[in-house]
């Protein structure tokens, strides 16, 4: 009797598996992406996001891994695979802009979230990218108006207006079995939003929107 007991409590644990988000940090200390006009690398910047939204989502009581971002020479691929074994895939990065508009560079500001309509799990994704989008509207995040451009490297398909764009080529999206999504938490190029970024209360109020934006995607999976 004690034995079904443990037997049928082992059973029910299994079948209330958590679910499961890995992060990805994007870029490594060798291959650190973008640089503010301070000299601070994105890798830095993407680290201390992954970190904070790491404690956020863990406080939804919700698995979440992390893509190994101490390896200096991690490739694409290396990094896709984990892209395949989770409920949701999210890549974290800061942004730039193409040097045609630098004259602009203070203006240029805000979040980006991205997916792939060649993932094979893209309408999961694009729910997922509208619903981490809302939420950082809401936390007072405002989107980047750029990316749509006609300039070369940009011209981007606006999916929502709270700033969901479609980049089908995108490695990590595309390729994750994984609904997939990254996100441009803003732009570094910008002095302004450079520093903005750097505060605390700033990374912990947009980390704590991501993860409810996450929450609130896991309910239409
Ligand atoms: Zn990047």
């Amino acid at each position: 009797m004690k034995i079904l007991a443990i037997l049928s409590a082992a059973l029910y644990a299994s079948s209330a598996v958590a679910f499961s988000v890995i992060l990805d940090t994007g870029h490594t200390e060798k291959h650190y992406g973008a640089v503010s006009p301070f000299n601070k690398t994105e890798f830095s910047y993407n680290q201390a996001m992954v970190t904070t939204l790491q404690r956020h989502i863990l406080a939804r009581k919700l698995d979440v891994e992390l893509v190994p971002n101490t390896q200096p020479d991690l490739t694409l691929q290396q990094r896709m695979l984990y892209g395949n074994k989770t409920d949701l895939f999210v890549s974290i990065h800061h942004d730039s802009f193409p040097p045609e508009l630098n004259a602009q560079r203070e203006n240029l500001s805000g979040f980006s979230v991205f997916v792939s309509q060649k993932n094979p799990n893209y309408p999961q994704s694009l729910n997922c990218a509208r619903a981490v989008a809302t939420r950082l509207i809401q936390a007072g995040e405002r989107r980047s108006r750029y990316h749509e451009s006609d300039i070369e490297g940009e011209r981007k398909t606006l999916l929502d207006e709270r700033g969901v764009y479609r980049y089908d080529e995108l490695a990590v999206l595309k390729n994750a079995r994984s609904p997939a999504i990254l996100i441009e938490i803003g732009v570094i190029a910008n002095p302004s939003e450079a520093k903005r970024l750097e505060r605390t209360a700033v990374k912990e109020q947009i980390a704590k929107a991501i993860s409810l934006g996450i929450a609130d995607c896991i309910k239409t999976h």
